[in-house]
C-alpha cells in the first residue's frame, strides 16, 4: 500500500540527503538496481547529496567511488563531517589558529577553504576527524594543545567504522582515548547525529527543512540527524537496521523502506 504522506513529502523535497554504505551500496556492491533508482530522482528534479561523517577521505575520492559504480553524476555532491567542519570554521571562528589531527587528505580540503592551520603548541582551536595516519607524536600534539586551552573540536562520533573484517576504530574511539588522559570531550561535534551538517546545507542551498529527505539505514546516527534537524527521515532496512530496532535507539523515522529503490512507487 502506497503511503500518502510519503508521497506528499518526496514531491515537496527538493534535495535527497542520502547515506552511503548501507544505503545505496553495501561495499562495493549496490544495493538492486540503485543506479537506475537515483537516475529517476534526477530526472524529476530531486538533487541527490551524498552525505558521509567519515572524514578521512576527500570529497573528490567519494566520487571518484560513486562514479566507478555508476551512483555519481556531475549535478550530485558529496559532504563529509570534514568539509562540514570546515566550512563551520570559517562561519564562526573565521582567522582562528587551528591544529588539525587529520589526514593529508582532510588537511588540503582545510587549506583549501582557507583554514589557518599552524603545527606549533599554542593552536586557538584543534580539531579532531578521523586520522587513518595517526602517530602517537601527533596524538601527544592534540592533548598538550588542549591541555593547554585550545577549544576543542570533533567531526563526528561514530566509534567504529565499517569494514569487511572487523570494524576499525573510527573518530569516536579518538575521542575515548583523549578523554581517558585528559578527561576533557569535545566541546562541539559537527556530523550526524548533531545538526550541523544540516544546517550548514540550508544556509548554503538557501534551503528549508521541508526541501530535504534524510535517508540511512542507521537509526542512531542517520535518522537522529534527520530528527535533530527537522528533516523528513527514511529508515531503509538494507543495511544495519531491522524494524525490531525501531524504539530501542534514538532517531525515530518518519518512514520505512525494505530498500531505496523503493521510492519509485513514489514519484
Ligand atoms: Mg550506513
Amino acid at each position: 500500500m502506497v503511503n500518502e504522506k510519503l508521497k506528499i513529502a518526496v514531491k515537496n523535497a527538493k534535495y535527497f540527503l542520502l547515506d552511503m554504505d548501507g544505503t545505496v551500496y553495501l561495499g562495493d556492491k549496490l544495493i538492486g538496481s540503485m543506479d537506475k533508482t537515483l537516475e529517476k530522482l534526477r530526472k524529476c528534479g530531486k538533487k541527490i547529496i551524498y552525505l558521509t561523517n567519515n572524514s578521512s577521505k576527500s570529497e573528490q575520492k567519494y566520487q571518484e567511488k560513486l562514479k566507478k559504480i555508476g551512483l555519481f553524476d556531475g549535478d550530485d555532491f558529496v559532504y563529509t563531517s570534514g568539509i562540514a567542519t570546515a566550512e563551520y570554521l570559517n562561519e564562526k571562528y573565521k582567522g582562528k589558529t587551528v591544529y588539525l589531527l587529520g589526514t593529508d587528505a582532510l588537511k588540503k580540503e582545510f587549506v583549501k577553504s582557507g583554514i589557518n592551520l599552524v603545527e606549533d603548541k599554542t593552536p586557538d582551536i584543534c580539531v579532531l576527524a578521523y586520522d587513518t595516519e595517526l602517530t602517537y607524536e601527533k596524538l601527544c600534539k592534540f592533548v598538550t594543545c588542549i591541555k593547554r586551552g585550545a577549544y576543542y573540536i570533533a567531526t563526528h562520533p561514530d566509534v567504529n567504522c565499517p569494514h569487511p573484517e572487523v570494524f576499525i576504530p573510527d573518530a569516536g574511539a579518538f575521542i575515548k582515548l583523549i578523554e581517558a588522559s585528559t578527561g576533557l570531550l569535545p566541546a562541539e561535534i559537527i556530523g550526524k547525529p548533531f545538526g550541523g551538517m544540516g544546517n550548514n546545507l540550508k544556509k548554503r542551498l538557501n534551503a528549508e527543512n521541508s526541501d530535504f529527505i534524510m535517508v540511512g539505514d542507521r537509526l542512531h546516527t542517520d535518522i537522529a540527524f534527520g530528527n535533530a534537524c527537522g528533516f523528513s527521515t527514511i529508515l531503509v532496512l538494507s543495511g544495519e537496521s531491522t524494524v525490531n530496532d525501531i524504539g530501542k535507539t534514538v532517531g525515530k523515522p518518519d518512514f520505512i523502506l525494505d530498500s531505496l529503490n523503493d521510492i519509485v512507487d513514489y514519484i
